[in-house]
């Protein structure tokens, strides 16, 4: 028979009923798993000895395996390469701030369909939507290192690889592990989706979600320069994106968070700080600068990072239509690769 993850609280809950387990127990499972990060069934000491006996037999603890781990020499960040049972690669990336704010990045898919040009998840495709065990194993592992350093997660991002709006019943799911009370814990504005911009799906966030922060992979503040690197444009224009983010800002009362990574030549001319601020003047928004992450075997032959002073005159124009913005650290340079380009590099190295 095959086993299912202990992360499946309705098949877990399913198995206790089947064998009149009484409901309680399915608590202090839970208790020892999230909470104390608990990794062996048969350590839960909590419960009896023959439901100990009977999770080893019908669940798994962790189905991912860690096929490299690195962390910056300052310590901030760490990176993680899973591979899947069916031998796929996935990444996530420990972020810890100085403030305490730790924040995890995760993947929702093997891959991504989504083609923009400067990403380098691009040439591998989609290679499959992540199911909820996979996601959540990244953060209970991240969350477990956390915790052996005294210190908790307490930010998610949807910012690895993939297209959370194509596994949307999934995401869905997760947020409800990263935020049970019972289980994560997080509040619901410390967990982001990361978007290139899917409209349908943007408006079912907004209705199902309307606590959870969203971010929105911009990039540009025009569809001809969008277009060229964002092929999602040609479906849902920035008309139309705008116009079911307003529906969100409405509604919710949050700001959005934009994501603009600055590709030298590309997407960094000084008029498009004006068409941006214009674009997002009055709009409850915040704007984050990536500055972008140079990888090997480019796509995009000859993209290279915009100057840090170009980035920096960015944001003063913006000032002047009001918008507030940041620019993204970038904590990961001497560990190789952003969250994104692990995986590819592996698969490079293995050609
Ligand atoms: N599909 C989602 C989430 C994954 S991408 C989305 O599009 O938002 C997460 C962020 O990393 C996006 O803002 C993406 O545009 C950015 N990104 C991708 N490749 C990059 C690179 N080479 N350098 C800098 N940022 C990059």
């Amino acid at each position: 028979m095959e086993r299912f993850s202990i992360h499946n609280e309705i098949e877990l809950k399913e198995l206790l009923a089947e064998n009149k387990i009484p409901a309680f127990r399915y608590g202090q499972i839970e208790n020892a798993i999230y909470k104390n990060f608990v990794t062996k069934f048969q350590d839960i000491q909590t419960i009896p000895k023959d439901l100990r006996d009977l999770l080893d037999e019908r669940c798994f603890y962790q189905s991912l395996s860690i096929d490299h781990e690195a962390t910056s020499s300052n310590g901030q960040t760490t990176k993680f390469l899973f591979e899947t049972q069916d031998k796929l690669l996935i990444e996530a990336v420990l972020m810890r701030h100085l403030s305490g704010r730790n924040t995890l990045c995760i993947s929702c898919q093997a891959g991504c369909p989504m083609a923009c040009t400067f990403c380098a998840t691009w040439k591998l495709g989609l290679q499959k939507n992540l199911p909820l065990y996979e996601i959540v194993e990244q953060v209970m592992y991240a969350a477990k290192m956390l915790n052996w350093e005294w210190e908790r997660l307490r930010n998610i991002v949807f910012m690895g690889m993939g297209e959370p709006m194509l596994n949307y019943d999934v995401m869905k799911e997760a947020i409800h592990v990263f935020t049970a009370q019972k289980k994560f814990d997080l509040s619901n504005r410390r967990v982001t989706v990361s978007t290139c911009g899917i409209v349908p799906w943007i408006e079912k966030f907004t209705d199902d979600f309307p606590q959870t922060s969203l971010a929105i992979s911009l990039h540009a503040p025009n569809d001809d320069i969008r277009r060229e690197i964002m092929p999602v444009d040609h479906t849902y224009d920035i008309n139309r994106l705008m116009t079911s983010l307003d529906r969100y800002t409405d509604k919710t009362n949050k700001k959005i968070f934009y994501e603009y990574i600055m590709i030298n030549w590309v997407n960094d001319h000084l008029k498009l700080a004006d068409e941006l601020g214009k674009l997002l003047q009055g709009r409850l928004a915040h704007v984050n600068f990536i500055p972008y992450n140079p990888w090997e075997g480019t796509s995009s032959d000859g993209y290279s990072t915009t100057p840090r002073f170009i980035i920096e005159k960015f944001q003063r124009t913006l000032e002047k239509y009001g918008v507030v913005s940041t620019i993204r650290a970038t904590m990961w340079d001497d560990i190789d690769a952003a969250c994104w380009q692990l995986a590819r590099k592996k698969k490079e190295e293995e050609k």
